[in-house]
């Protein structure tokens, strides 16, 4: 029953599915040990400074946070090597995708996107009452030529999710500046690293950009590498005049007090971080040569996660591994995105997802 004068968009459109949780399992399937790789989280527990900061955070929480965030705008600042004027925080990464599309969609404009992609592109793209034109992936990655070519004087937005969620591919920064040579500069590319720290470095640093392209706007989460997606934070990177709209609608006061002084005590530990999510490309590694000897064929992963391309078995692959307590991210028709946990996780996963392929195949 909708109430009101429901928007259209609204009304027709269906929300953002998040990844089930382990408990939502449990109960569906009546079992006790059910554990959750579908929404491509740090499995390891924040580090103790993070949650010493968080809780002498959380005695200040009768006052409004810093709106600003000036201090965190700083600490990234100076971390990156970037001067603070070119960098804002928001809640996660997806509210400041949410305030790129405040700040340049109107109804009737035209965002850009490979895909299959991140989904919160079609629901914000929905939203917005844009028109959405999604250009094939190509081998499970970008074809930045025909991304190119789709450009249209009407395009405000082109969204690159770089890894690629959910097909774990990456493009160089090389490609992506032909790619900006060959539009309009007032058409803004969004280079959407939420998974920054697990990519390829040797495809470059996106921020390099930023000296020839005033159009180029670089997204990062905290919730992914840093282990941070409960308290909901990210940055973006981008010319001043592009922050400083982008600082004009966001939702006053988004970047809760818990939330900055967690993000500066990861950062002031950064190293500790970093140390995780080199296991956690460790683990990758392993899991991808575990998948590969038992004759599963996958694009090679840049991010936390691994796309196995089920096809049309995805959806009834995906329920068996829920039926076993394995909560992953099924794309029906495409393929499963299945985030890499702790080692006896990963050995559990992919344990079962092999048995339950060999089983079809016989
Ligand atoms: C997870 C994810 C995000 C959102 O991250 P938050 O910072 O938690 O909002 C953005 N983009 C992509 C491609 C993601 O997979």
């Amino acid at each position: 029953m909708t109430i009101g004068k429901v928007r259209p968009a609204v009304a027709n459109m269906a929300g953002y599915k998040p990844g089930k949780a382990a408990d939502q399992l449990e109960v569906e399937h009546d079992i006790d040990d059910a554990i959750k790789l579908a929404s491509n989280e740090n499995p390891w527990p924040p580090i103790a400074e993070v949650v010493e900061a968080v809780a002498e955070a959380a005695a200040g929480i009768n006052r409004y946070p810093d709106n600003g965030a000036a201090a965190v705008r700083d600490a990234v600042g100076d971390f990156l090597n970037v001067d603070s004027s070119h960098i804002t925080i928001g809640c996660g990464s997806s509210g400041l995708l949410q305030q790129l599309f405040l700040t340049y969609v109107d109804p009737g404009d035209e965002v850009l996107f490979p895909y299959p992609s991140f989904e919160i592109y079609p629901i914000f793209s929905t939203l917005f009452g844009a028109e959405q034109v999604r250009v094939p992936l190509v081998d499970h990655g970008f074809d930045l030529d025909a991304v190119a070519d789709a450009v249209t004087d009407r395009t405000k937005l082109i969204m690159l999710a770089n890894p690629n969620n959910p097909t774990g591919t990456s493009v160089s920064v090389d490609s992506i500046a032909q790619l900006l040579q060959s539009i309009a500069d007032d058409v803004i590319v969004v280079v959407d690293e939420a998974y920054r720290e697990f990519n390829d470095p040797t495809l470059g640093d996106p921020v390099t950009l930023l000296a020839d392209h005033h159009n180029v706007v670089i997204t990062r989460s905290f919730s992914k590498a840093f282990g941070l997606a409960g308290v909901r934070a990210g940055y973006a990177i981008a010319h001043a005049g592009i922050i400083e709209q982008l600082d004009k609608v966001r939702l006053a006061f988004s970047v809760n007090n818990i939330a900055q002084a967690a993000i500066l005590a990861s950062i002031e530990h950064r190293d500790a971080v970093m140390e995780r999510v080199r296991d956690l490309m460790n683990e990758r590694d392993r899991v991808v040569g575990s998948l590969r000897a038992g004759g599963v064929e996958l694009p090679d992963p840049n991010a936390n996660f691994v796309f196995i391309p089920t096809g049309e078995d995805t959806a009834s692959i995906g329920e068996q591994m829920e039926r076993q307590g394995i909560a992953v991210r099924p794309f029906p028709g495409i393929g499963l995105r299945i985030t890499i946990g702790t080692p006896e996780e990963n050995d559990r996963w992919v344990h079962a997802f092999l048995k339950i392929v060999s089983a079809r195949t016989k």
